[in-house]
């Protein structure tokens, strides 16, 4: 049984919808300002998001790995990026007896260094290495939940390339699996390549804009060509040749940054050491990009965007659960006989059930299952006991048919295509 439970109000500090209605569903919980734990509903959601983006990582050809919190600075002293007026996010630390650590707000520091390890000569390369790690960063605002947090798991991918040419070619790849992650999760249709600053190497950064109203970002896309460019670069006349798109063809809208890919070029791996041997026997060095998905604040913005006045709607491929089998028992045992055996027969089927058997009114049950937002949920009371007629519920569209119990069986996951 859950231990979880839900609440009629939320926080009264709490000010975005995505929290307010996670925290009222139990799906999180606030420790302080910025900083969330998940809960067992939540962290089923955070990790299908997760599990499906590691599956578009692994198909790229990444390789897993873990990389540490704690960073040596001196990694980041070469770098030129321990001061905190170069990076105003940092949180530190001291070691007990002397010197002072950082805590990790990205990793290319620290994997670029490790590589150097590993790559010697042009038959190294390409690598493409990937983790989901927490990053620690002083966010001075923290209004957004868990859309923008000072403690958050980011998926960041690094690739390592001998050249522009070969680094290119697995961009567009990057771009690619990334379009495919967001449409999986059900944000691909309002989900913007979108133009930005913050290129290092080349002029602009790509970001994946998802056009939703608690985004902190402006930008301006182009519905036809699926492109977008960023309120920051609005004003330069490049990136409508760059982009190939044209201002008067441009929407406003508020986004939110759900992903970010970067050209790092020789940035990084010149300073820290990362070269390799070519075919003509020179030394030179690695070219690199990374690229960041935020899986909790995409969760945050699909419950932004997936939600009704009473509560959240989740797209099937990440729901915490497919069906929530909601008995209307009370103290009627035969009813109580009847849910349990049926749970069972589900479980035992694969079918990926939350079961509400607690003893309370109708009412708060189905206040309470449209609050938690499983795709479907199964009714079993007196009528379906009688009838053998179960009564299933759509959340998203609240269509209601009455199926026979083997058609509730045959609701796995694989079985979706009956469209129940
Ligand atoms: P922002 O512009 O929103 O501050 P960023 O450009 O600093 O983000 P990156 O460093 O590129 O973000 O991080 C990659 C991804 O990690 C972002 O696209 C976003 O999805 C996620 N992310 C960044 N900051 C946060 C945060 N504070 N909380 C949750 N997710 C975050
Ligand atoms: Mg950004």
């Amino acid at each position: 049984m859950l231990f979880t439970k839900t609440r009629r109000e939320a926080p009264s500090d709490e000010q975005s919808k995505n929290a307010v209605l996670l925290i009222r569903a139990g799906y999180i919980h606030k420790e302080i300002a910025g900083v969330y734990s998940y809960l067992p509903l939540g962290l089923r959601v955070l990790n299908n998001i997760i599990g499906i983006i590691r599956e578009e990582m692994n198909t790229l050809g990444g390789q897993e790995v873990f990389l540490t919190t704690l960073q040596d600075p001196n990694k980041w002293k070469t770098s030129g990026r321990w001061d905190d007026d170069v990076i105003d996010i940092w949180f530190k630390t001291k070691l007990k007896n002397g010197g002072p650590l950082g805590l990790a707000n990205t990793h290319e520091e620290a994997i670029t260094s490790l590589m150097s390890e590993h790559i010697a000569s042009y038959k190294d390369l390409p690598r493409y290495v990937y983790q989901f790690q927490n990053k620690f960063r002083n966010e001075t605002r923290a209004k957004s939940g868990i859309m923008r947090t000072r403690e958050f798991i980011m998926k960041d991918l690094y690739s390592f390339s001998a050249d522009k040419a070969q680094h290119e070619e697995f961009y567009e790849r990057a771009t690619q699996a990334y379009e495919r992650i967001f449409s999986r999760v059900d944000i691909g249709e309002r989900t913007y390549r979108t133009f930005a600053s913050g290129g290092s190497f080349s002029k602009y950064s790509h970001e994946f804009q998802t056009l939703c109203d608690a985004g902190e970002d402006t930008i301006f896309f182009d519905k036809e060509k699926k492109l977008a460019i960023n309120k920051e670069v609005y004003n330069d006349e490049d990136v409508y040749k760059t982009a190939g798109v044209h201002k008067e063809n441009l929407n406003e809208a508020r986004a939110a940054e759900v992903g970010n890919i970067f050209n790092l070029g020789t940035k990084f791996s010149e300073v820290l050491g990362l070269h390799y041997t070519n075919e003509r026997g020179e030394q030179v060095p690695v070219y690199m990009g990374s690229y960041g998905i935020g899986p909790a604040r995409l969760m945050g913005v699909i419950a932004e965007i997936f939600s009704d006045d009473k509560g959240l709607v989740w797209p099937e491929a990440i729901a915490p659960f497919d069906v929530h089998l909601v008995s209307l028992a009370g103290n009627n045992e035969r009813i109580r006989e009847y849910a349990d055996l049926l749970y069972e027969e589900m479980v035992t089927k694969g079918i990926s059930v939350l079961y509400d058997d607690r003893n309370v009114r109708a009412g708060e049950k189905f206040t309470d299952s449209d609050l938690l937002g499983i795709p479907r949920r199964i009714i079993i009371g007196k009528d379906a006991v009688d009838t053998e007629m179960i009564e299933i519920v759509n959340r998203a569209t609240g269509e209601t048919m009455r199926i026979t119990r083997e058609a509730v069986l045959a609701l796995a996951r694989d079985d979706k295509k009956n469209n129940l």
